[in-house]
């Protein structure tokens, strides 16, 4: 079978070989349920998870009370966004996030609108950013949560969270990040410092789907959350349900491999993405969306004129396994609403790829790909009659 090239990272990352080794026995001989008080099967599952707690923790240089797990990135935004609402209720009912978050955060928002909280919407500039003044007039006597991505999962911008954090230290407000795309590809020391919160799911970092964890501040964590999911009382209550043992140790080995591979990662996955923007740059009227800001190593969101978007991405799809917005809202046919938010006119945020490398992207699956795309468009272009009579 013919095997398109990988370009769409953001969207999920195969399971490395390492990660799956370490999950194997959690499904066969080491299959016991973590709450299982009475017999080895049990134990055995427990103190694997409470290991594997202790590595992420070591990893990711934090305490393994701070840590919540969940089944994803979504659930986990769910958990922060309403957890807070219902917790501070007595003290106010005002939400500030941005118009370029990943729809789990805007969902999530929309639905507590419904119940009487109040969110305000921060515009972006050209380069997917907001300034600090810009959040700091949007605080009310009612503001409770500023939620805020660290880095965009379809152009890689990341938004600085020092000067945020300290603003919401001033201001008594929590403050939650979705930095769900940046483990694994920058260090997290800035994220750790200032936020109270942060999410993260284990498909974004070569582990396996379907979990995700919570950090969680020690001082807020439980004055904040109450409990999200009701039954059996697992992790203290939080968040009732039997351990995803096998997810867990997942989990754990991804974001250690992660941390071991940091440097040699990012150094690769930006040369790899400064050859495919040289090698794309060389199509005319192409334009790389947040150029300008600090980027993920491995995102590359570019807009090209004169090209009909879905005709495009049709015609590559044999070949090359890219996106055009978030693949987790592939549902809609609106244009991405973080180039739109950024400004990006309508037609050309229709007729943008985003490009998301990793650990297996090679030279040679780049330059492939820059020969892909340049033919498809000239090709496109010769029919297009705006381009032919510019
Ligand atoms: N947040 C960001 C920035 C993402 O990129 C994604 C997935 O694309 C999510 C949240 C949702 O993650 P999950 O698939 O683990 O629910």
């Amino acid at each position: 079978m013919y095997r398109q090239l990988y370009f769409d990272y953001n969207a999920t990352t195969p399971c490395d070989e390492k990660v799956l080794e370490a999950m194997l026995p959690f499904f066969k001989e080491d299959f016991g349920n973590a709450s299982s008080s009475h017999h080895p099967y049990g134990w055995l599952a427990k103190n694997a998870i409470e290991e594997a707690t202790e590595s992420i923790a070591g990893s990711l240089g934090v305490s393994g009370d701070e840590l919540i797990y969940t089944s994803g990135a979504t659930e986990s935004i769910n958990m922060v966004i309403k957890g807070v609402c219902k917790a501070k209720k007595a003290s106010g009912n005002h939400i500030i996030t941005t118009k370029a978050e990943h729809k789990a955060v805007l969902d999530t928002c929309k639905e507590l609108e419904k119940d009487g909280i109040e969110v305000t919407y921060l515009d972006v500039d050209r380069n997917g950013l907001i300034p600090i003044d810009h959040y700091e007039q949007a605080i009310t006597d009612k503001t409770i949560l500023i939620a805020t991505l660290y880095a965009n999962n379809e152009t890689g911008v990341i938004q600085p969270l020092r000067e945020l954090g300290e603003l919401c230290g001033k201001h008594q407000i929590l403050l939650f990040s979705d930095t769900t795309q940046a483990l694994g590809k920058i260090p997290l020391a800035e994220v750790f410092e200032s936020v109270d919160f942060a999410c993260f799911s284990a498909h974004k970092l070569y582990g396996p789907k379907g979990v995700g964890m919570v950090y969680a501040r020690e001082a807020t964590t439980k004055e904040v959350f109450t409990s999200f999911i009701q039954g059996g009382g697992q992790q203290g209550g939080l968040r009732g349900g039997t351990l995803n043992t096998p997810g867990i140790i997942g989990l754990a080995s991804a974001t250690l491999l992660a941390q071991q591979l940091l440097e040699q990662d990012t150094g690769r996955m930006k040369s790899l993405r400064d050859r495919l923007e040289k090698g794309i740059s060389s199509i005319e009227l192409s334009t790389v969306n947040g150029k300008e800001a600090e980027r993920l190593p491995n995102t590359s969101n570019i807009s090209f004129q004169f090209v009909d978007g879905e005709n495009l991405l049709r015609a590559l799809s044999p070949y090359l396994a890219v996106s055009n917005g978030s693949a987790c809202n592939s549902a809609s046919v609106e244009p991405s609403h973080v180039l739109t938010a950024m400004g990006v006119a309508r037609d050309m945020a229709y007729a943008s790829l985003r490009f998301s490398l990793g650990r297996f992207t090679t030279e040679e699956h780049v330059d492939e790909a820059v020969d892909i795309v340049s033919r498809e468009i000239a090709k496109q272009r010769e029919n297009n009659i705006l381009w032919v009579r510019r």
